[in-house]
Order: C-alpha cells, then structure tokens, then sequence
C-alpha cells in the first residue's frame, strides 16, 4: 500500500512536473533555444565529418570584395550597369548551363539606365532557364501602395494542412522593373526565417501575399532543375510539400528546415569580375565549364550585407543559404524535425526506463551510471537519425525528463527505503503478542541506562512483572484468552507509566519495566499503582466474559541495587520472588 502510494505519489509529482514545463511559454522558448543549438551542434559535427557531399551541380557567380572593388575601379559605381549581366548571360548561356539564378533583385532605381534595363528585360525575354528574385515585406502603405502582381508569378496549392501561413504571409512588395514581371515568371521570393536567435536555420518554401502562395526563388529553381511543371502542388494535412514523389516536411511556421553541407565556400565560387573581363575580352583566369550547372548570382562581399548566421557557420552568405537550399531540393534532403507530440512520448519512455533502472539497481552508482547511459544512447541514435534519415529528434525535453524521472524514481526509493528499514527496525525490537519492546531490546536497554547513568551520575529503576496463576488461568480459560489477558495487563502497564518509560516483554507471562532518572521511592510507587490498577481492572475475554488477575511485581534501583545488568535483574527478581511467596498480588519486599 505505502509503495503503490510512493509511486502514485512519484508519477504524480512528475506529470505535474513535465506539464509545467510543457505550459510554461517561458520555459518552453527556453528550452527551444537550447535546443536549436544541439541542432547546430549535431549539423556541425556532420559537416565536420563530411558526411554530406554538397551538389557538383551548383556554382555560384560571386559579387565578392573583389569584384566589388573590381566595379567600382571600372564602372565607377554600384550596382553594376544591367546591360553587363544581359552580356555576361548571353555569354554563360553557350556553354548551356542548366539554369541562371539572379539572387539579386533588379529593383528600378533612380541610378538605372533606360536601356541597360532593356538589355536585361530582353534576357528574360529570350532564355526560360534564368531566374530572379523579389522581397515581400509588411511595409506602411504609406510608403508604397501594395503591388497588384501578375497571376503567373504564384503558385497553385492545395493546402491541406492546418497551418494558415500566418507567419510567412506579407502585406507588401517591392517589385522589380516591369518590364521583367511582364517578360517572365521566373521570379521567386527571397524572404527568410530565423529562429529567435537571430540564425538562419530555416527558409519558407512559399510565402504568402495577397491570399495567394508564391514560390522560394530556390523552390523555382529546384522545380525547373527537376522538371516539374505541376499545374498544383498538394500541401498534405501532415504538412508535407509534395513535389512528383518527393515529399518536403514544413515545420510548424510552414519553412522548411535546410540541412547544411560545409561551412561558407562549399559551393564552387567564381568572382563575378573574371566573367565580365571574359565577356570584354579581357584575359582572365576564368576556366571553368558551365555547362549543366545552376549558376547562381549573388553577393559575398562583406561590404554588400548579405551576410547570415547559419548552424553551419557564423558568416554565411544569402546566395549560398540559396545554393544550400536548391540543394536540398534537388537531393531531397531536408531535415524533419519530429513532431512534438513524438518528442513527448519518447521522453516519456526514456523517463519510464530510466525509473525502472533507479528503482531495481540497488547500487546508487550503477544505477546512475545505467541512467546516463540510457540518456547517452538516445544521443547517439539522435545523431544517426540525422545523419542516415535526416530526422531531428529532439533532446532537451528528454534530458529534461529524465532527469526528473531519475530525480522522482530516487526519492521514491528512498521513501520506501526508509519505510522498510523502520518496519524492520520495529520488527526487530517489538513483540508481536503484545505490541511491547522484546527481550534483546530490553537488554540493550538496560545496558545503555547503566552507562548513562554512571556517566551522569544518576539513578534508573527497574520493575519485573509476572502475573499470578498463569498456568491456572490457561488450563481454565484456554490459551486463547491468555494471550488476549497478557495484551490487555501490556496495555494497561504503558498507560500507566510515563512515555519516557520502556516498557519490554521479558518472556512468557514476565514484562518488565525500565524507568530512567527514577529513584527507588518513586519506582515503588509506580509499582503499586500498576499493581492495584490490573487488579481492579476487568479484563474482557471472548463473547461476553470478563475477568479478573493480579500481578506480582519486583523494583530494583542502578546503583543502590546492583552496577551490572545482571546484579539489577537479579535484585528486581529476588523480591518479585518474595511478592510471590507473600502471597502474590503485591510489590516484592525490599
Ligand atoms: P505464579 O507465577 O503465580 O507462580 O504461577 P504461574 O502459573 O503464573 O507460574 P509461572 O509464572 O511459572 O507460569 C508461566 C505460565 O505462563 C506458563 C504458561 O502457561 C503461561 N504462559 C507463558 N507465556 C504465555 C503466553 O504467551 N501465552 C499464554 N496464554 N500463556 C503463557
Ligand atoms: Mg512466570
Ligand atoms: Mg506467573
């Protein structure tokens, strides 16, 4: 009973525990945060393994510090001319390379020439494989009235999960030159999510503007390398993207979570100025075969701010969290986090094993070794997860709960522990008939009340009992009602003396007392007092009868009596020998 109510008491004390947890918004921000960093964590130790190739496939045309310095000695100015990327695309696209992605928003500008725009315009025109990006924003109208955008620039989706996109949908735009909104629909978004931390750990697939989706520039991209032209795409109700047999897990905000293959560079870089040298005719050490690439333009350069905070490093380029995510696309290799409900089972189980192992192990250190290794085995299949089946199985909760769990399970074995040791204890110094001390816990006693009393230089009596014609009252009323007569003279003997008295079953029909810090006088007293209160008092046997029996008692006194256990016993005995020979009924004469 007392275990099942430890370990109602334990689970109890947990559940209210992880729900806490669970409901505090606090706490679980807290938690978030701590875990977005074993995500980093477990995505750098991969990289660092080099467990994932990034794609041949992609190469990116890089606005570095040196092509930047490169335009401002030759153009004079920033941004470059547009008619120069009309050239250099007219250039890349002899060598048919798959697709060019302008990671650049060809915004209108009060620096823009009329026909170096055109240029551009006519690239758009000519060639399906290049495409360029616009940003939504939630700016006042104030500023810029929201831009009515061509129909075929969104994408068609059926959606039939629960998330609305509340928080991937923009109330603003700002548009690029017409005159390429009017040419093309190879325009994707370029809008980025970053967790609270400020890192860059996801991207939307598809935003939301107007009550219409619209496509990741990454996401046109991706579609294009793999071919597909799907009128609709399907969002299914467990949030999955659905591209041809490919399925692409949204997170809870609808992004998408990237999986990263190396630190910035990963991607093969071609400073943009060789390809405009290339494209002038001047000599340059640009040797390098575009053809069946995705060329992606876009900047590098510290100076151009396109810099983010990604779990593969600290300064990572936006062309190449681009890069990253087209790849992911191609490879199908985004990262599922799983679901938080998941997450809560698992650390429930994990909590359950680990308070089985508490609760068994006897040891203390084998147990706690046993724990963390549990906790540590669920790291390392954490780590699998990502690595071969790109799954991200949450570990803070876990820890959290098992930590609990072993924190609970522990103070409920050691409740129960010192529960069992108490009973044995009682066990060990009671008598089971009569519910007084037994006989070796008299001993034990009598001994400690010698010592203390020569250390401190006081008295301790002692009184034996033994009840008068026992055999007689047992051959008449029967064995039975002996045992409930010696309960009953037991009781009364305890409600007759003071709490600090110990009152023992010396053996058979024999009790005795021990009275600490009490002198002879008093000790007789006490004695008369039980010997009149059993032989007035009615004891009640079996069906309706009552009875009467007497005591015979003996008092002896540490040090008046004897300084040995033995010599005491043998006073207390000698006089309840002469109550008896007295007649009984009495206290034994000194
Ligand atoms: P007296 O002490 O007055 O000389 O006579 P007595 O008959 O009580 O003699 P004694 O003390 O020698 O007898 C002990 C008897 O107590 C023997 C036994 O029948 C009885 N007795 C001892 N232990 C128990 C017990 O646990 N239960 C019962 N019912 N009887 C017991
Ligand atoms: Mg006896
Ligand atoms: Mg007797």
């Amino acid at each position: 009973m007392f275990k099942k109510i430890s370990y109602a008491l334990g689970i109890a004390f947990f559940a209210v525990f992880a729900f806490l947890i669970l409901k505090n918004a606090n706490l679980s921000t807290f938690v978030d945060s701590i875990e977005n960093r074993t995500f980093d964590l477990r995505q750098s130790i991969l990289i660092n393994q080099g467990a994932k190739k990034a794609s041949n496939d992609i190469v990116i045309a890089a606005i570095d510090d040196a092509t930047y310095e490169y335009i401002l000695d030759n153009y004079g100015e920033w941004p470059l001319s547009r008619d120069i990327y009309a050239k250099i695309v007219n250039y890349l696209e002899k060598q048919n390379p798959k697709a060019i992605v302008f990671d650049l928003m060809f915004v209108k500008s009060l620096k823009s020439q009329n026909k170096a725009d055109e240029a551009l315009i006519n690239i758009f025109k000519k060639y399906n494989n290049v495409f360029t990006s616009m940003n939504f924003d939630n700016q006042s109208k104030d500023l810029r009235t929201p831009p009515d955008l061509p129909e075929k620039l969104t994408l068609n989706i059926i959606n039939n999960s629960n998330n609305d996109f509340s928080k991937l949908s923009f109330t603003n735009c700002r548009t690029i030159l017409e005159g390429i909104l009017n040419s093309t629909s190879n325009v994707g978004i370029i809008n980025v999510s970053r967790s609270d931390d400020g890192i860059l750990r996801k991207m939307p697939l598809v935003v939301k503007y107007n009550g219409e989706f619209y496509p990741q520039l990454a996401l046109k991209a991706g579609l294009y390398f793999l071919g597909e032209k799907q009128d609709t795409y399907e969002i299914t109700k467990d949030s999955e993207f659905k591209i041809g047999h490919r399925k692409i897990y949204l997170d809870d905000d609808g992004s998408v979570i990237l999986n990263w293959y190396g630190p910035a560079g990963t991607y093969t870089y071609i400073p943009l100025y060789r390809l405009i040298k290339a494209v002038n005719g001047e000599p340059t050490e640009l040797n390098f075969n575009f053809s069946d690439k995705i060329v992606y333009f876009g900047t590098t350069a510290a100076s151009l701010y396109d810099i983010k905070t990604v779990p593969a490093g600290k300064i990572y380029p936006g062309v190449e969290v681009q890069a990253t995510f087209v790849n992911n696309i191609i490879d199908n290799n985004f990262i599922k986090k799983v679901n938080r409900g998941y997450t809560i089972v698992l650390s429930i189980l994990l909590a359950l094993l680990i308070a089985s192992v508490v609760t068994r192990v006897n040891s203390a250190f084998n147990a706690s070794l046993m724990s963390v290794s549990i906790y540590l085995i669920y790291l390392l299949v954490s780590y699998y997860a990502m690595k071969y089946e790109n799954l991200w199985l949450e570990v803070v909760y876990p820890l959290i709960f098992s930590i609990v769990a072993f924190t609970c399970a522990y103070i409920i074995k050691y409740l129960i522990k010192s529960r069992d040791f108490e009973q044995q204890y009682i066990l060990a110094t009671t008598d089971g008939l009569t519910d007084l001390y037994n006989h070796r816990y008299f001993q034990e006693q009598i001994r400690m009340q010698i010592a203390q009393s020569k250390r401190y230089s006081s008295r301790f009596s002692l009184i034996i009992i033994d009840i008068d014609f026992f055999k007689k009252f047992n051959d008449t009323f029967g064995h039975q009602s002996g045992d409930t007569v010696l309960r009953q003279v037991a009781q009364t003997l305890k409600k007759n003396v003071r709490a600090t008295d110990i009152v023992c079953r010396y053996g058979g029909e024999e009790m005795s007392i021990l009275l600490p810090n009490t002198d002879k006088e008093e000790a007789l007293s006490t004695a008369r007092k039980i010997c009149e209160r059993v032989a007035s008092k009615k004891f009640r046997l079996s069906g309706d009868k009552e009875t009467h029996v007497t005591i015979s008692l003996g008092v002896a006194t540490f040090p008046l009596d004897g300084e040995t256990a033995a010599s005491i016993i043998e006073a207390a005995d000698k006089r309840l020998y002469n109550a008896k020979n007295n007649g009984r009924n009495q206290v034994g004469d000194i």
